[in-house]
């Protein structure tokens, strides 16, 4: 064994003796040694492969400079590419507002929703899961309220047909400076400040040529959605369909999809596919506290499908019309003292959730709901927000709800939904805590945190940086050579193990340095490579970060234990 892999061993047992297994320490592989256990005949080839492993350079170019120039586009484009993504349905051409999930999405949502569910049932004591059915008696739905006022303002287009959330929609009149005379009105989608700004530009230059003022310097666009415009007003915004004013004022639209439950298809039938999960944790209340021991503050969580038919759904998985969500109620005692600190708690320990699965901090905000923007019943309301390509938008509500909805279904039922408490005698309906976070959203969220450039051996990289817990492949096993027996075989042997714990792949084609490029695209953490000196003499492994190229030798039966802390940090 030469000595510089001696070193490198010797060195990573010591470290990983003394400070466990987090450590990353680098070790190329020498082509000197490999050009020592080789035939002449494959020495050409597999030297060249070996270069590839040695000669990665990365210079970093700064996360945050690649995501500014990324476009939505530039993403919905990547996950169809990649396998994440499809559009539903897309040989009969789509169908809006719903989406597949590839081979590599299907992994990644059912990554991040084990991470919810580790994170707040299973490490919790005070939380436990439910799975309750879509369709619901209907009248849950009437108690609940979402039957009267679960809509969204809604505008049509008189001409096109098109419909639009009146919310989504903002007008600004275009007033020249100089003498201040309204030109008219210019009406955009919501979006980020400056694409707004922008397609307002477009049209205001258009209606200052229709009035001779063409190149006029005009007032800066103040902006409001069409739920705040007079029926004067909406007279003289174009329609985004049109150009023309052909926009109805705003009506209320209601978002829950119907269907028919059994073979009638009249009025009693009617049942409606739920527009969220919490209504399910509310509805077995009763039976989750009589059968889990459970005593206040205790937390019921549920993750599954929810439909709500958008009008407008947009923005890819952002706002889709069925889509998956991830809700937690959480009781506690009532009180106007009590449910503060318990808010606040499961804010952070929301944020501190989406920092574990690798949101970027820096792309997080906080939108906390005030006045208006509170439910009449709600205590408090804080929103997390993400930068997406689009904006900054609501990924997760953390909400302090009162009694509301055990009240709502204890008159709705008529069934007592009270809880007694065995140390004060007191019998009361308990207020929740409720984190809500849709799986999609998050997945969104979380594809443009990965989303990352640099340069390897001066070449740019473009690459998925998923946290290893949610990554959809965790690890490529590389095989130096594909036709030398007995290097193959040892490999296989690793990737079957590694397939017993995680999904894993196997590369055994190309140079070594594009098996790497092509692991990094798909976000895969770890490469290892099986090279001659794995079955000749030293028994290890390469493996490669693929954040930072550094690589790592590791004696074979060391490989499960360091990749499972890498991974899932234990
Ligand atoms: P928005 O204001 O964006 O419509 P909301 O306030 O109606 O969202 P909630 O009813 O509080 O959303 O739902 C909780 C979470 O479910 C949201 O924070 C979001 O992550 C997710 N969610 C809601 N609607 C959709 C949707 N149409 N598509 C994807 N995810 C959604």
């Amino acid at each position: 064994m030469p000595s510089y892999r001696n070193v490198a061993l010797a060195m990573f047992l010591t470290l990983h003796g003394a400070l466990g297994f987090g450590l990353r320490t680098s070790s190329l592989a020498s082509s000197a040694s490999l050009r020592r256990t080789m035939s002449k005949a494959t020495t050409t080839a597999i030297y060249s492969t070996a270069e590839a492993t040695e000669s990665e350079k990365k210079t970093p170019i700064k996360n945050e400079e690649a995501y500014n120039k990324v476009k939505m586009e530039d993403i919905v484009s990547l996950c169809k590419r990649r396998g994440i993504i499809f559009p539903s349905s897309e040989i009969y051409n789509g169908f809006a507002g719903f989406f597949d999930y590839g081979p590599l999405g299907s992994e990644l949502k059912k990554n991040v929703k084990d991470n919810f569910w580790r994170h707040f049932v299973q490490r919790r004591e005070d939380v436990v899961g439910i799975d309750s059915s879509i369709i619901h008696n209907p009248t849950t739905w009437q108690s609940s309220g979402h039957l009267d006022g679960f809509s969204d303002p809604m505008v049509d287009c008189k001409e096109t047909k098109l419909r639009y959330r009146a919310d989504q929609l903002f007008c600004a009149p275009v007033t020249v400076e100089e003498c201040g005379t309204t030109v008219g009105f210019v009406c955009v989608l919501e979006a980020n400040d400056e694409d707004m700004v922008k397609a307002a530009k477009k049209q205001a230059k258009k209606l200052l040529k229709e009035s001779d003022r063409k190149g006029q310097a005009i007032q800066p666009f103040a902006f409001k959605d069409l739920t705040q415009v007079s029926e004067e007003e909406m007279g003289q915004i174009p329609s985004p369909g049109s150009g023309k004013p052909t926009l109805t004022m705003p009506r209320d639209f209601n978002l829950m999809f119907q269907t028919n439950v059994g073979a009638m298809q009249d009025g009693s039938s009617v049942a409606y596919l739920r527009p969220e999960t919490a209504q399910g944790i509310f509805i077995n209340y009763k039976n989750v506290i009589g059968t889990s021991r459970q005593k206040l503050p205790f937390g019921i969580a549920q993750i599954g499908k929810a439909f709500r038919n958008e009008i407008t759904p947009r923005n890819f998985i952002f706002r889709s019309r069925e889509f998956e969500q991830m809700e937690i109620e959480y009781f506690i005692p009532p009180g106007d003292d009590v449910w503060q600190p318990f808010h606040e708690k499961w804010i952070a320990d929301s944020k501190a959730f989406l920092e574990t699965v690798g949101l970027r901090e820096d792309l997080m905000g906080y939108d906390v709901h005030e006045g208006d923007g509170l439910a009449h019943y709600a205590r408090a309301c804080t929103d997390i927000t993400f930068k997406f390509p689009f904006g900054e938008q609501e990924l997760m509500g953390i909400a302090a709800r009162g009694n509301f909805d055990l009240t709502s279904h204890t008159e709705g039922s008529g069934k007592t939904l009270d809880y007694f408490d065995e140390e004060t005698k007191e019998k009361f309906i308990p207020h929740v805590i409720e984190p809500s976070l849709g799986v999609d959203r998050l997945i969104l969220a979380l594809i443009c945190s990965a989303y990352a450039e640099d340069e390897v051996n001066g070449e740019k990289r473009n690459y998925l940086s998923f946290h290893p817990s949610i990554a959809p492949v965790k690890v490529s096993v590389l095989p130096l050579v594909k036709n030398k027996e007995p290097l193959v075989k040892a490999a296989r042997e690793l990737f079957e193990k590694l397939q017993m714990r995680w999904n894993v792949q196997w590369d055994q084609t190309g140079a070594i340095g594009r098996r790497y490029r092509r692991a990094d695209e798909i976000g895969v953490p770890f490469c290892v490579t099986v090279d001659f000196e794995t079955i000749e003499d030293d028994g290890a492994v390469t493996i490669r970060d693929r954040d930072t190229t550094e690589q790592v030798r590791i004696p074979m039966d060391e490989v499960v234990p360091y990749l499972s802390k890498m991974i899932d940090g234990y």
